[in-house]
């Protein structure tokens, strides 16, 4: 009998994969996805059928917003039965904001969705699209019995595998530009394609795919600074609409224990506000109540966002306002593993 070939769709959002340089200004600027796969012809020889869709405006990836998030996901949901995988190109950028977000917006996803992109243009001779591109299709191609090996949002950058939402990128430069501190790869690529198949998540595949689509952006960010001062972090805190603040503490959650500082959470959260502690390290976790210095964050309420990224906490945050619920079960399902973004 013959093996049919798995059907990959491209999905083509912007990024430097896809730009050229202005002959006279030297500035990269997104082009014509139709030239992109002039210039691979090697993607001809992939043991797949590829079909592609570009944005009709491709973009830099520091344009990226919900908006376009809810594009991307609407892309992946109207052609979900007639492909077993889907590949999505994207500036590096804001990459990590993109994977995390799309795995929360695709519940019970059952194929692969493999973010990547590319440090240098398709065109440069030094390029790593290539790489970056041919990869990505053969990982969202594998498949065991004819099914999908891989379920999951992920981002492939330099021969390596992610889960999408347990990426930050570390580097603009160096062509290992992404990291996920706090999760193994679920693949890497060398002479041979190496899957961590106990890492992979292995969705309920009796369910169905559920695409949400509507997320909340009344939120805030705020990093935490030793000086830090009170009407700077009122001003914040008393953004008309606000629904959530991401809190980027200290080591492992910690802060300042200043009155001033823990009143005005505590009002916040008074108020009805989600305030989420996560660490500002790059790799580790918040652990509440373990130094003197959060003990208090603990007790007045505060989520604790765990071993989250940044890029996953903002993600997820929007995406649980976008789903009304109490306050006690948003904090259950905040504290919750949803798609693998934290331990
Ligand atoms: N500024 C570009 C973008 O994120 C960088 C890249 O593609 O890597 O769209």
């Amino acid at each position: 009998m013959i093996k049919p070939k798995p059907n990959i769709f491209l999905i083509y959002t912007g990024g430097t994969i896809g730009m050229i340089k202005d002959s006279k200004t030297g500035v990269l600027k997104a082009f014509d996805f139709k030239n992109l796969l002039k210039r691979i012809p090697e993607l001809q020889l992939l043991d797949c059928n590829i079909e592609t869709v570009s944005f009709s405006a491709p973009i830099d990836s520091s344009n990226m917003n919900p908006v376009y998030w809810v594009q991307i996901a609407e892309i992946i949901e109207s052609n979900y039965h007639n492909f077993d995988g889907f590949v999505v190109l994207h500036g590096s950028d804001t990459m990590s904001y993109s994977a995390s977000a799309l795995s929360f917006m695709l519940e019970n996803l059952a194929k692969p969705v493999v973010f990547t992109g590319s440090q240098l243009p398709i065109g440069d001779l030094r390029t790593d699209a290539k790489e970056n591109l041919i990869t990505s299709i053969q990982v969202a191609s594998l498949q065991h019995l004819n099914k999908p090996i891989i379920r999951e949002v992920c981002l492939y950058f330099e021969y390596k595998l992610y889960r999408g939402n347990r990426t930050t990128k570390i580097n603009a430069e160096h062509f290992k530009a992404f990291a996920s501190l706090n999760y193994p790869d679920l693949a890497e690529s060398g002479v041979h394609l190496k899957v961590n198949h106990d890492y992979l998540l292995k969705p309920n595949l009796k369910k169905a795919l559920i695409v949400h689509k509507h997320l909340d952006t009344n939120i805030a960010l705020v990093k935490l600074y030793p000086g830090i001062s009170e009407s700077v972090l009122k001003s914040i805190l008393n953004t008309p609409n606000l629904k959530g603040v991401i809190l980027e503490t200290y080591g492992a959650g910690n802060c300042t224990t200043e009155k001033w500082f823990i009143n005005l959470l505590k009002e916040t959260i008074t108020k009805g506000v989600h305030i989420i502690n996560i660490t500002q390290c790059s790799g580790g976790s918040v652990s509440m109540g373990h130094y003197e210095t959060s003990v208090k964050l603990k007790k007045i309420g505060v989520i604790s966002g765990k071993d989250i990224t940044t890029e996953a906490a903002i993600s997820k945050l929007m995406y649980l306002l976008g789903n009304n619920m109490s306050s006690k079960r948003f904090k259950t399902m905040y504290e919750t593993s949803l798609r693998g973004e934290m331990s």
